[in-house]
């Protein structure tokens, strides 16, 4: 009935399986505030790291619909868990496998496929919507890149090993546009001169979120990730594979309103106020019910946008952008209800239903805000640019009029 296969339903009872674990853990992850390796190793034991990548690679060389399945599971119980789903594989490693060169795509997926959850560096104090304007640069110097700057909010900032950093090149002098630079830790420590700093999270506590400065950080000219087009449609080309990973964080957030739900809907049917279980009030019940009826509406949308990614394509902007902006504002809604049928028990620490709605509030501020995101659907469904810089609203009438 869900139009899937064999194979695409075993690979999901094979996450629901292993997702059990994964919420053993949760409670405790989120309280230590400490990524949670032991899990990242069942993960990539049982294959769901690098699941999208090529066989030829070592990958399972499946579909982004399929690891959109598996991220589904692992959400429903263990969001952080997801999460590394996801950035295992989509996002960087998407944008390696897309573009890279074979000396690149080896490194990548060998990291990936060994428990690597690669980090994407896009944001800087300055710069985050307008993601554009970003400062950090990447100067050549004979074979040599030195990149030097500040980003922050990178996920996975001192855990992660591949590094995929979005700077503006520099060429004899010249600024070509914006490339995708691989920086590699190799020990314990972060490569030298780089250096991390954690930032308190609200939600998803045990995933590091940090700032990174870049000082003077050497990357060999062999590892520019250069998508076709080079450097003057670099960060479009980047930020096509960035599609990837959007479509994948809106089923964490789809996953986690599962989760909640189904929290829910049991303890509706377990506690009792007046006499009868609480699931016979209609106020309650009707709460139930739009909570389903919202969580299905976004699986639809999440899995249409994971459907039009093509066998080494991304998935369709605007698909991913309405996917994204419903599902993550969907979850909010969603969690919120969830903790408010469990009432008080639902605002105690010894139960999960608090952690659900810390975890779901970050989705619709990662990887482009709802409101960015409106904007992009917007422009594509208008079919023009809304440019959001003043000048760029200038000269846009300017060129209308002439
Ligand atoms: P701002 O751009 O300062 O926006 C502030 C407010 O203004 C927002 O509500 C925004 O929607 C609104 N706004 C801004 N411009 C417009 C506009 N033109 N129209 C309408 N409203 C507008 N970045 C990375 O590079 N790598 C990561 O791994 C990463 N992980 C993240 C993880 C978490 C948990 C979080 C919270 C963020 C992460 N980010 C990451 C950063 C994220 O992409 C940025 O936070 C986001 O792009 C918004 O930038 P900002 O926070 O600076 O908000």
């Amino acid at each position: 009935a869900e139009g899937l296969s064999a194979a695409q339903r075993h690979l999901r009872d094979r996450a629901r399986e292993l997702a059990r674990e994964a919420a053993a853990q949760a409670a405790e992850t989120d309280r230590a505030e400490q990524y949670p390796w032991p899990m990242v190793r069942r993960m990539a034991e049982a294959g769901f790291l690098g699941m999208t990548i090529p066989r030829e690679w070592g990958g399972a060389g499946l579909s982004y619909f399929d690891a959109v399945l598996a991220i589904e599971e692992f959400s429903r119980a263990c969001a952080v868990c997801g999460r590394i789903v996801v950035e295992a594989n989509m996002g960087a490693i998407g944008a390696v496998m897309a573009y890279g060169t074979p000396e690149q795509k080896r490194l990548a997926a060998d990291l990936v496929l060994a428990g690597d959850k690669p980090a994407i560096l896009i944001t800087e104090p300055e710069a985050g919507s307008a993601a554009t304007e970003m400062r950090t640069r990447a100067v050549r110097r004979g074979d040599t890149w030195v990149l030097d700057g500040d980003k922050t909010w990178i996920t996975g900032g001192g855990v992660s090993r591949l590094h995929l950093v979005f700077a503006r090149a520099v060429e004899d002098g010249e600024e070509k546009g914006i490339g995708g630079f691989l920086v590699v830790r190799e020990g314990d420590a972060p490569p030298p001169g780089m250096s991390v700093r954690r930032i308190p999270s609200m939600g998803l506590r045990g995933m590091p979120e940090a700032e990174i400065a870049l000082r003077g950080v050497a990357v060999p000219d062999a590892m520019v990730l250069r998508p076709p087009g080079g450097f003057p449609r670099g960060f479009g080309r980047l930020m096509d594979a960035y599609n990837g990973q959007r479509v994948g964080a809106a089923t964490v957030a789809l996953g986690l309103a599962a989760g909640a739900y189904e929290h829910a809907l049991g303890y509706a049917r377990r506690r009792r106020q007046f006499g009868r279980p609480i699931a016979e009030f209609q106020g309650l019940s009707w709460m139930l019910a739009d909570m389903a009826i919202e969580i299905e509406a976004a699986r639809a949308m999440v899995w249409r946008a994971a459907r039009s990614a093509g066998p080494a394509g991304f998935p369709d902007r605007l698909a991913a952008a309405q996917a994204k902006v419903l599902a993550s504002e969907m979850a909010i809604r969603v969690t919120n209800a969830a903790l408010q049928v469990w009432g008080a028990a639902g605002y105690s620490r010894d139960n999960p239903m608090e952690r659900y709605v810390r975890d779901a509030r970050m989705f619709a501020i990662a990887g482009g805000t709802a409101q960015v995101l409106r904007n992009q659907v917007a422009e594509l469904i208008l079919g023009r640019k809304l440019p959001q810089t003043r000048e760029g609203v200038l000269r846009l009438a300017a060129e209308e009029a002439a």
